[in-house]
């Protein structure tokens, strides 16, 4: 029987000082979140003996669950889908920050991991040599300022998709003007007093409507205030396929692997129902919200989007949370635009004042490209923007490395494995040829295909992509530079990429 660790413990015994001298690993991995601790987890089983680092500049694992610590902080995705295939998850498909920080603290410890990972080491610089053949990574150490050096023949980027340092909050005219509190959910202080508070939560995104539920018991009031509507399913946090099996005893691991495929198929569906069937979709989606908050609840102006479902996530709210809070007077909708921010509170555009004691922006992220790190290759400095990516996880020119970068619209981790397993495959594929550079490079073929961004703004446009899609590298118009961000063809087609294609050079 394997004991779990909880987050600190798993921290404070992975926690080691690092050698002063510059040390060598096979394999780099850049953070400790969901993807690298996978990452870690399917190089020890299908790449025995590898020598890897995962460098995480936070001071425990988790990522995206250890920086977001705001009240009722859960995932939007089932934890069948979001949880590795791996490891089968045992409890509600929605589950809380702190359940997912556990789920991964057993991963890592059943699969003895922590000896593995270097806590409070900030990457912030790679440089790749094609005479050594290696890149040389340096990071600074949270605990003690010391800037230490490592050297690793693959960077394997699980750094995600977002600054974790600070949320991004626009600039509305007037916020110095306010009075009270201006708090963004990425930086939740721990000791913020809201009880008998009047809260402005700014935002319509899966964040805001966690965080108003959570909140609308102690509050005086909570408001969301959203400039336009968002599409939310809604239904019992509870998966009857998963209940049925267990109540038969079935084995966990088969669970696991059917009710994840349920799952998926069903949102096959729907994707499929979101462009055959946009309006019979939206109606239904529409009257999971009326049958709470009744027939005289303006739904088609705070709950209607303008856009098809689907071109957005569609946040799932476990047992209609917000619309209860909503429906018992504790919380209320104002769909509306912020002219500006005064003393008391916020102005809007319709002439309404809403008077708070605390604004929360759940406006959205900062994306950041790879890391905040400083790349170059052979002394040059490296934009990724002029880059064209290989099956959305390598770049042309950028030898010995790939970003992890997981679904949107499916669980983020579905791709993590995917791209685990790519990659494994890949260093077993240059270790029988005796090679130690892989680069993607266009063919002649390539040469004049169609070029677009990195994900297609008409199909998915959420805010911080649109504000650094420039940022991004491009892909191209045919395998292997297509980026589908589509679970169904990527599931069949990445465990049989050809390799020797012409489009990875090795040396
Ligand atoms: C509030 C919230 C809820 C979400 N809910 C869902 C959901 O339900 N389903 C879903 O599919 N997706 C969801 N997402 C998207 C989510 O971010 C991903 O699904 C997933 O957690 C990303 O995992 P990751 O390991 O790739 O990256 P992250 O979780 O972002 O972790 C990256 C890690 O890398 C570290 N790092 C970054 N740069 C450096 C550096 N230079 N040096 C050292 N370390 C570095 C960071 O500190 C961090 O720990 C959500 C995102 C947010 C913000």
């Amino acid at each position: 029987m394997t004991t779990t660790l909880t987050p600190p413990e798993a921290a404070t015994r992975a926690a080691r000082p690092a050698a002063a001298a510059t040390e060598h690993f096979d394999v780099l991995i850049v953070g400790a979140g969901i993807s690298g601790i996978g990452g870690a987890y399917h190089l020890t089983q299908q790449c025995p003996g590898t020598r890897f680092v995962v460098l995480e500049s936070q001071e425990t694992f988790g990522g995206t669950w250890t920086t977001h610590r705001y009240p009722g902080i859960r995932s939007d995705s089932d934890l069948f889908t979001f949880g590795y295939r791996f490891k089968p998850w045992m409890g509600a498909p929605i589950a809380t920050a702190a359940e997912i920080r556990s789920y991964m603290a057993e991963v890592i410890d059943e699969n003895r991991l922590a000896s593995h990972i270097r806590y409070r080491h900030q990457i912030a610089s790679a440089s790749w040599s094609s005479a050594e053949r290696r890149w040389t990574v340096e990071a600074v150490r949270g605990d003690t300022g010391e800037t230490v050096r490592f050297t690793t023949g693959f960077l394997w980027m699980c750094q995600g998709y977002y600054r974790h340092a600070g949320g991004y909050t626009p600039d509305w005219p007037g916020m110095d003007r306010f009075q009270g509190k201006i708090i963004h959910p990425q930086s939740w202080p721990q000791d913020l007093d809201y009880a008998g508070k009047r809260v402005v939560v700014i935002g319509s995104g899966a964040t805001a409507a966690t965080l108003v539920p959570a909140i609308a018991d102690d509050c005086a009031h909570v408001t969301m205030l959203q400039r336009s509507p968002t599409f939310f399913a809604t239904g019992r946090n509870a998966n009857a396929l998963a209940d049925t099996l267990r109540e038969l005893d079935i084995d966990k691991t088969w669970i696991h692997e059917i009710v994840r495929r349920k799952i998926l198929f069903d949102q096959a569906t729907i994707s499929r129902r979101s462009f055959s069937e946009p309006e019979v979709l939206k109606q239904e989606l529409l009257s999971g919200v009326r049958a709470y908050l009744g027939p005289d609840f303006d739904i088609e102006k705070h709950f209607t989007p303008r856009y098809r479902p689907w071109r957005q996530r569609i946040a799932f709210i476990p047992d209609g949370d917000l619309f209860k809070a909503v429906r018992a007077g504790k919380a209320s909708i104002e769909t509306d635009e912020i002219e500006c921010f005064n003393e008391t509170g916020l102005l809007l555009k319709s002439g309404k004042q809403l008077d708070a004691d605390i604004i929360v922006t759940a406006t959205g992220f900062h994306l950041n490209v790879l890391g905040d790190i400083a790349f170059s290759v052979d002394g040059k400095p490296l934009d990724f923007a002029s880059t064209v990516a290989y099956r959305g996880t390598m770049f042309t020119g950028v030898p010995n490395m790939a970003w992890v970068f997981g679904y949107f619209r499916a669980s983020w981790t579905l791709r993590a494995d995917l791209i685990a397993d790519f990659v494994c495959r890949l260093l077993k594929h240059m270790k029988a040829k005796g090679v130690s550079t892989v680069t993607p490079a266009l063919r002649p073929q390539d040469q004049d295909m169609k070029r677009s961004p990195w994900v297609d703004p008409e199909n998915f446009n959420p805010g911080y992509l649109m504000r650094g899609l420039h940022l991004l590298p491009q892909q191209g118009d045919t395998i292997p530079w297509l980026h589908s961000q589509d679970y169904w063809t990527e599931k069949d087609e990445l465990p049989v990429a050809d390799l020797d294609d012409g489009a990875l050079q090795f040396k």
